[in-house]
């Protein structure tokens, strides 16, 4: 049995987490039914006359909440969002009728200008820039959480490109306090602490584990060929001293890519000056491969991280928080909606050396 040309996969690969989250691998040619999304082109300029993000007209944004590292001389800022999803006016709480069960939209909406300049992309940015970005998420996380006990989680996300659902071009992120806990942060914190429960082991620790320290092969039954070959490092993208980037094996999207703490940390905003310089760090690499495998790609990213006030002592030992980098590389199908089921066409294994390989300076 030789290994190099590598076999097509076709197989659904279970969500070690979150097995509601499962993915069908196949990347067999003929079998793919995805329709590609193609790169869309990014706006390069440094600055732009009409744009409200960007220096020069800080009027035209609703109240600004923030600036870092002043106002008048600001690389990030954080305001109001001009069409926010969520408000925290007062509405009639009583809205529930039968089997329309509703809650309240109470929360919070804000958008964080990533960059005071227009079109500059993640791995562009400077090291101690990223950091100061990462720590700009944790600061308002933290005030959020305090400014109001009805706030159970407050999500950072950023949406890159039109496909990703960014309506405007210059770089930003966005900040969203909901008065529920997301369905798939809950389900990540009630199966890790399941698996705690029986393992005393954190999940996540355990997958940075087997990463880092684990080589298998598995051989078939009858004829002995080797069916698969698990190498120390193959899910491995890019590690720092304190951060590791993870191809996920059951990844839904073809190019996601998840960076943990390397040591056990549930809570962001536990985050460190030197964790925030070692994430930095990561993130600029790790974002450079992505640019160099795919060119200009369409992402989302999101920060998921132990929810605050959920009655839970065993959470801290067992959740793990995490940040998810989801490039959007194809429109998902009736199937896949459908189904709920994700179609991965590329395998997590030629995808992570594809970005591992990439030559950065
Ligand atoms: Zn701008
Ligand atoms: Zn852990
Ligand atoms: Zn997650």
């Amino acid at each position: 049995m030789t290994e190099s040309a590598p076999k097509p996969v076709r197989e659904i690969r279970i969500n070690p987490i979150v097995p509601s989250e499962s993915v069908l691998v196949a990347t067999a040619r003929g079998l793919r039914p995805k329709k590609a999304e193609a790169p869309a082109p990014r706006d390069t300029r440094a600055h732009v006359e009409t744009c409200p993000f960007c220096t020069g007209n800080e009027h035209m944004t609703p109240p600004v909440i923030a600036s870092y590292p002043a106002e008048n001389n600001w690389e990030i800022r954080i305001v109001e969002n001009l069409y926010p999803v969520l408000g925290d006016d007062i509405r009639n709480p009583n809205l529930t009728f039968g089997l329309q069960q509703t809650i309240d939209g109470y929360g919070r909406h804000e958008v964080m200008i990533d960059h005071n300049r227009h079109g500059i992309a993640i791995h562009e940015m400077s090291e101690p820039h990223l950091a100061l970005l990462f720590g700009a998420y944790r600061d308002r996380m933290q005030q959020l959480y305090r400014s109001n006990s009805r706030l159970r989680y407050v999500l950072v996300f950023k949406n890159f490109g039109p496909a990703a659902g960014a309506s405007i071009a210059h770089t930003h992120s966005q900040v969203i306090a909901t008065p529920v806990i997301p369905d798939n942060v809950q389900a990540e914190v009630t199966n890790s602490r399941a698996f705690w429960h029986k393992n005393h082991h954190c999940i996540f620790c355990s997958l940075i584990d087997e990463a880092l320290t684990f080589e298998a092969t598995i051989y078939d039954r009858e004829s002995g060929d080797i069916r698969r070959k698990i190498n120390v490092g193959q899910y491995v993208v890019e590690r720092g001293a304190k951060f590791i980037a993870i191809k996920p094996f059951a990844s839904r999207y073809e190019w996601e890519v998840h960076i943990l703490p390397l040591q056990h940390q549930s809570d962001f905003l536990r985050v460190s000056k030197d964790d925030l310089d070692d994430l930095a760090r990561v993130m600029r690499r790790t974002m450079a491969r992505l640019d160099a495998v795919l060119g200009g790609a369409q992402y989302n990213y999101f920060l998921h991280s132990l929810p605050h006030d959920i009655q839970c002592e065993d959470c801290e030992a067992s959740y793990h928080w995490h940040l998810e980098i989801t490039p959007r590389t194809s429109i998902p199908t009736g199937f896949e909606l459908g189904s709920g089921l994700f179609v991965n066409t590329v395998a997590p294994e030629t995808a992570a050396e594809k970005l591992r390989t990439v030559v950065l300076d």
